[in-house]
C-alpha cells in the first residue's frame, strides 16, 4: 500500500448471447451460490496456467480463491517489528487458510500465488473468474502511522464511494500497485455495461453478507476493529460476478497484532475463523438462507 496512485478503468467484459438470455430470464448461469448472471470467462482473463485446486475433489463443491496480497517487487507494508514484509505475511496467512479449508474438505480452494511473485490486480480476480470461483478473498495486513494505535482486522467490500478517508486512501494506494489498462468500450458495451452492473450489484450484496458473517464467525478467534466493515473502490474487488472481500488481518504496525499474525498459532486461529465463516456462508447459500443473522 505504498505505491503511487494511477487511475485504473473498470474492466469491460464481453457477454455471450446464451448467458445474456439466461440473465434476461432470471435463470442461473451455473453458480450454485445464487450468482445468477454469468459472464464470458473464456474471453476475460490472461492465458496463464490456473493454480492448483486443493480440498474437496468434488467439482460441484464451491471454490474459494485466496489472494495473498502484494508479492515480487511489491513488498506491501513493512513491519517496524523485525522488518517483516506484508507480502510474506499475506502468503503465510493465505497458506494457513488454504490448509484449514483443505483439511476440512467441504469446499475447494486455490491461491492466486503460492510463491513470491508479482501479479497485477486485474489478473488476481481474473484467476478467480476463469476458475469459476464463488468467493474471492484478498489477504492483506494493515499499516497505520506511528502512534495511531490502530489494531484489529478490517474487511473491505467494493463501493465506488469510500466509507471514510482511510478507506479512500487504501483504495488510492492499492490501485496504484499496477497500471493495467482496461479494455476500451466497444460496440454493444452499453448492454454489457448494464448486465455487468447487475451482476456486480448482486456480487456486492453477497460480499457484504459474507463480511458480516466473517465478523460474527471469526470474532471468537481474533479481534476486529469496531468499524470492521469498510467500503472502497478497490480494483482487486471488481470481478463483476465473483463475491469478493479484501481482508486486512490486523496491523503490522501494532506490536500485538504483528506478533499474532506472524506466529504459527495466530495464523492457525485466523484460518479457523475464516474456515468457519466460509463453510457457513456456503451452507447458508446452499439452503437458500441469504441474511447473515
Ligand atoms: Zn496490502
Amino acid at each position: 500500500m505504498r505505491t503511487p496512485h494511477s487511475r485504473v478503468p473498470r474492466p469491460v467484459v464481453p457477454l455471450c448471447l446464451a448467458l445474456l438470455l439466461a440473465a434476461c430470464n432470471g435463470r442461473g448461469g451455473g453458480h450454485e451460490d445464487g450468482v445468477t448472471i454469468d459472464l464470458d470467462k473464456a474471453k476475460a482473463g490472461p492465458a496463464a496456467p490456473l493454480p492448483t485446486i486443493y480440498g474437496s475433489r468434488d467439482a460441484s463443491r464451491p471454490l474459494v480463491v485466496l489472494d495473498p496480497g502484494h508479492g515480487g517487487h511489491d513488498p506491501g507494508a513493512i513491519s517496524p517489528f523485525g522488518d517483516r514484509r506484508e507480502k510474506d505475511v499475506t502468503l503465510a496467512v493465505a497458506a494457513a487458510i488454504k490448509d484449514a479449508l483443505a483439511a476440512s474438505g467441504r469446499v475447494r480452494v486455490a491461491m492466486t500465488r503460492e510463491d513470491d511473485r508479482f501479479l497485477v490486480l486485474k489478473d488476481r480476480y481474473e484467476i478467480a473468474r476463469r476458475m469459476g470461483a464463488q468467493l474471492f478473498i484478498s489477504i492483506h495486513a494493515d499499516a497505520a502511522p506511528q502512534g495511531d494505535g490502530a489494531r484489529g482486522a478490517t474487511i473491505y467490500t467494493l463501493s465506488e464511494v469510500a466509507s471514510d478517508k482511510e478507506a479512500a486512501q487504501l483504495a488510492q494506494a492499492q490501485n496504484g500497485a499496477d497500471a493495467v489498462g482496461g479494455a476500451p468500450a466497444g460496440a454493444g458495451a452499453g448492454v454489457n455495461r448494464i448486465l455487468i452492473d447487475l451482476a456486480q450489484r448482486e456480487s456486492m450484496e453477497v460480499s457484504a453478507e459474507f463480511a458480516n458473517l466473517l465478523k460474527r464467525e471469526a470474532s471468537a478467534y481474533f479481534p476486529f476493529r469496531s468499524d470492521y466493515h469498510r467500503f472502497a473502490s478497490l480494483v482487486v474487488l471488481k470481478a463483476p460476478d465473483v463475491p469478493s472481500i479484501l481482508f486486512e488481518t490486523g496491523y503490522l504496525t501494532n506490536a500485538g497484532d504483528a506478533a499474532y499474525i506472524e506466529s504459527a498459532e495466530g495464523r492457525k486461529q485466523i484460518a479457523a475463523g475464516m474456515r468457519s465463516a466460509i463453510e457457513t456462508h456456503f451452507a447458508r447459500r446452499r439452503y437458500g438462507v441469504t441474511a447473515a443473522h
